[in-house]
């Protein structure tokens, strides 16, 4: 088997897992390890929570599975209206795509889609700031970095598009603000979308920027007629300590894009969201449809988990349990600001990022954690913690520890 981003053979071995429950992972060997990734972010309620594995029994007494075309089901449409009681206002209509990534191609294809049916077909590019990551498909890759991303991989083959500079950390950065001005005003006329994650990047640096930037994005979207896509395939959820990171400064995306933590980590499933009058435009364009449509779409497994999972934020005050991750992962990453090699520490909602001057040794830091009893995964320089919202202020405690030893060692 090939695991990600590995040569085959993987080296070292992958660990074997034989089960888990809560914020626990326990390997065959026997160790047990607190997940301070969420399995990818993803498992914010942990594993095993006894509401989500009923949720997934009732529906497996109903169907697994059904096809989406022509035929629908309760727990997609229970999902759809539990989605869009969250999300920012003007987004009133639900596309559920297979993964993350698949989510983004959909959001793309919606804003190619809808100029074509605005009758502006060379809107077909897009733009993006440095730094980002939005998945490993093909239209989700051309809006990666094109430094840190697989850009060099794949020369001539991904789809030029157009890459403001990094938004600055703090806000109130004139230059930025007009340099990205100017090049949505050069561009404007083959552009169709700005496409960002909102606040904090991911998989790209694990960087966090002033949500007045993606308030400036949103006014240049307006100012030239942009679609504005957030992916907000880490961030929503509660993550970044508002329900969607666009909440940190009200902006309202065109389509938006959803994920990870959907199913709180139990199976596959995103969706992308747009508002009324993108889904009109394509409606009544050339073909008078959306093209697209995958297998197992509103998988009605992952559907009812997933609703299960929206409902289980609210019953477990997610906001409170996000503020206590962020108390406990400021207080205990601060140490690391001491040690030699370490470049910054940030946090920013559950999230917290220890950033090394060099590469890290992925397997003498995983090692580091695993002898604390953590399991991390860092990349690049960095070593960073996303760990479920039910960690107890001592999983946290722990997770913040084994960080910090890593960082040391
Ligand atoms: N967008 C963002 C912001 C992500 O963080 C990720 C996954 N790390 C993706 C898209 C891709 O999601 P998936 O891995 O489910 O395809």
């Amino acid at each position: 088997m090939w695991h990600p981003y590995a040569a085959m053979p993987a080296s070292p071995a992958p660990y074997l897992v034989d089960s888990a429950s809560g914020v626990r992972i326990r390997l065959r060997d026997g160790t047990e390890l607190i997940d301070g990734m969420a399995s990818w972010w993803a498992a914010i309620h942990g594993y095993r929570h006894p509401v989500l594995d009923a949720a997934a029994h009732a529906q497996l007494d109903r169907m697994s599975h059904v096809m989406f075309g022509g035929l629908t089901h309760e727990p997609a449409i229970k999902l759809s209206e539990e989605l869009l009681a969250i999300v920012p206002a003007p987004l009133r209509r639900v596309f559920f795509a297979d993964s993350g990534s698949v989510a983004v191609e959909v959001a793309i294809k919606m804003a190619l889609q809808y100029w074509q049916a605005c009758d502006r077909p060379a809107r077909n590019r897009l733009l993006t700031i440095r730094g980002g990551y939005h998945g490993d498909t093909f239209m989700a890759m051309s809006v990666c970095d094109p430094v840190g991303g697989m850009h060099h991989l794949f020369t001539g083959a991904l789809t030029e598009q157009v890459f403001a500079p990094m938004p600055p950390v703090e806000a109130g950065d004139e230059q930025w603000r007009s340099q990205t001005a100017d090049l949505v005003e050069r561009h404007s006329d083959s552009l169709a979308a700005v496409i960002v994650e909102p606040v904090v990047q991911g998989a790209g640096g694990m960087r966090f920027y002033s949500p007045a930037y993606v308030d400036h994005l949103r006014a240049l979207c307006d100012r030239h007629g942009l679609l504005l896509i957030l992916d907000e395939i880490a961030t929503g959820f509660g993550r970044t300590g508002t329900m969607f990171a666009a909440e940190h400064s009200a902006t309202s995306p065109d389509i938006m894009c959803v994920g990870k933590a959907l199913t709180g980590g139990y199976l596959s499933m995103a969706a992308t969201l747009c508002t009324d009058a993108v889904a009109d435009a394509i409606s009544s364009g050339p073909g008078g449809a959306f093209m697209h449509g995958p297998t197992f779409m509103a998988n009605p497994l992952a559907a009812a988990i997933a609703a299960a999972s929206l409902e289980l934020l609210h019953t477990n005050d997610w906001k409170a349990q996000v503020g206590r991750a962020e108390t406990a992962l400021k207080d205990g990453l601060a140490p690391a600001l001491e040690l030699d090699g370490v470049a910054d520490v940030r946090v920013c909602g559950a999230i917290g990022v220890i950033e090394l001057a060099d590469a890290v040794d992925v397997d003498r830091v995983t090692r580091r954690a695993m002898s604390e009893g953590v399991w991390l995964r860092p990349f690049r320089n960095l070593i960073y913690a996303m760990p479920p919202y039910i960690c107890t202020e001592d999983d946290l405690a722990t997770i913040c520890r084994a960080m910090v030893a890593a960082a040391a060692a």
